[in-house]
């Protein structure tokens, strides 16, 4: 399975979606680069998200909020306290894991050989272990499973410890009047701090949302599986601010929509799943997760919870500013508690993963037979909304007044949608090439083109051309790609 894994990586750095950091260098771990297609597919992706978020929700707004934050920021929210992973070292290989995972995948092989009550045992034990903070307990348990490091294959662990996954720098040039701040490691406390200057400029009524994309740092223990995990990411989270008591109706109404907009989005319903956690975070009351079938198994790409109102409770006392809304309709209800604290429904996914999921899902090879031949075809199965390109065009010859004509037709579309002129090798290697990268409209200029205006559209997923009118592209092209 992991071989397709391999197959999509070297995919999409052939092809101008991903490079790893700093290559020339040999790059930098669990750090990558969106090449020139990569940046198309991601803004693609995040400008639907964008559009679905805070367009067709008249009570969701944006915000831009900054990576660096007031330091008490970080107290308040519990990060700097406990935003940690439990790490351990094998001796022999010099190599760190993080304990809960070496864990999880013990489990998980439990669960492979068919011992469902053994790894479910396993994981509720860790649980326990891990919520008290039990961490030499949590090393026995690595150590009566016979949990080997995969690179030397021995137990010779050390201790476990807890490492804060905050990355922190100084501000400030002068020494005395530097302080230590922090890269956020989620977008989400930016809307908090501004939920009244939100809710009071826009004149917001709970229940409103507020939606931010940005990027997000974490120094993680174990980076793999490509751009799975990276220590610098994007998130875009949506946190949904209710009144007490209305949480769990607005917890399941996200939970649905936010399944449905990656089935919108070309995403395969039986690839997608629902994974409820078993161990809450300290400042949830729900928390699931949307997971999507990866080539390395099912795993989270979006965490619908339920945060209560912790993280405003906890600003409000660390900054001594009420944080409290007054909901007038409650009050004309002649309901006494009107002034709260709102309850916190957030929607948190990762551009990254979004990403990941979206090429794992479209990266197609398919066994075609042309005359006589059979052979493979490999092409990226996008929806046309998420396409780098959304269509070439393509003069058959290199003379005859066929490049300007193309030309033309490239100047008409361009305003509207990201189109390629390319005019080198033989139309079949540009068909090919054009598959490679998912775009999903051929338009081919040719000689019957200068006498009745009428151009040949292949189809990218049934190779099948049917011949238009130029002046039919611009609607034909636009259907596909809208969302
Ligand atoms: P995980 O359990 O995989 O570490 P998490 O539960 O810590 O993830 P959240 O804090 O809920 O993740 O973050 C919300 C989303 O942000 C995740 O669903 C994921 O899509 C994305 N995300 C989190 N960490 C990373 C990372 N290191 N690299 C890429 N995306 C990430």
């Amino acid at each position: 399975e992991n071989a397709q894994l391999k197959d999509i990586i070297s995919h999409a750095k052939e092809y101008g979606f991903v490079f790893p950091s700093s290559e020339i260098y040999d790059g930098l771990q669990a750090v990558y680069d969106y090449g020139q297609m990569g940046v198309e597919l991601k803004n693609n992706l995040k400008n639907l998200w964008w559009k679905s978020m805070t367009q067709l929700h008249q009570n969701v707004v944006g915000i831009d909020a900054s990576i660096f934050m007031h330091p008490l920021t970080w107290k308040a929210s519990g990060h700097i306290d406990s935003f940690n992973d439990p790490m351990i070292d094998n001796k022999d290989s010099k190599k760190r894991y993080r304990a809960d995972v070496l864990i999880e995948e013990k489990a998980a092989q439990y669960e492979a050989d068919g011992h469902y009550d053994k790894a479910s045992e396993l994981l509720v034990e860790m649980g326990k272990l891990l919520g008290a903070e039990e961490l030499d307990a949590v090393r026995d348990l690595i150590i009566r499973e016979n949990i080997k490091c995969p690179i030397s294959g021995t137990t010779n662990w050390t201790e476990v410890r807890q490492f804060n996954l905050m990355f922190s720098t100084q501000v400030g040039s002068v020494a005395e009047d530097s302080s230590t701040i922090y890269l956020r490691p989620e977008t989400a406390q930016g809307i908090f701090v501004n939920f009244l200057n939100v809710q009071k400029t826009g004149r917001m009524k709970v229940p409103f949302g507020i939606a931010q994309i940005g990027k997000a740092f974490r120094n993680e223990i174990v980076a793999r599986q490509f751009i799975f995990r990276m220590r610098e990411f994007e998130q875009m989270e949506m946190q949904f601010f209710v009144r007490p008591g209305t949480e769990m109706e607005w917890y399941n109404t996200w939970k649905e929509n936010r399944k449905k907009w990656h089935e919108a989005i070309g995403i395969p319903a039986d690839s997608l799943r629902y994974h409820d956690h078993e161990k809450l975070a300290h400042y949830a009351n729900a928390a699931v997760d949307i997971e999507f079938k990866f080539p390395f198994g099912f795993k989270e790409v979006e965490g619908i919870h339920s945060r209560t109102d912790f993280d405003l409770t906890q600003h409000q006392e660390l900054s001594r500013k009420k944080l409290q809304y007054f909901d007038n309709d409650l009050n004309e209800e002649g309901k006494p508690y009107g002034n709260y604290i709102p309850y916190v429904v957030e929607t948190s996914v990762g551009a990254d993963r979004l990403f990941l999921m979206t090429l794992c899902s479209a990266y197609t090879v398919e066994e075609i037979t042309e005359g006589e031949q059979t052979k493979t075809r490999t092409f990226l199965k996008l929806h046309p909304a998420l396409a780098p390109v959304k269509a070439a065009i393509l003069p058959l010859t290199k003379k005859d007044g066929l490049p300007e004509k193309a030309t033309e037709i490239f100047d008409s579309l361009k305003y509207d949608f990201k189109t390629i002129y390319e005019e080198r090798d033989s139309i079949g290697k540009r068909y090919t090439r054009q598959d490679l990268i998912g775009t999903p409209f051929c338009i081919a200029v040719d000689h019957q083109t200068l006498e009745d205006n009428t151009v040949t559209v292949r189809d990218r997923d049934s190779r099948e051309q049917v011949r238009m009118p130029i002046s039919e592209l611009h609607s034909y092209i636009d259907k596909a790609v809208n969302f």
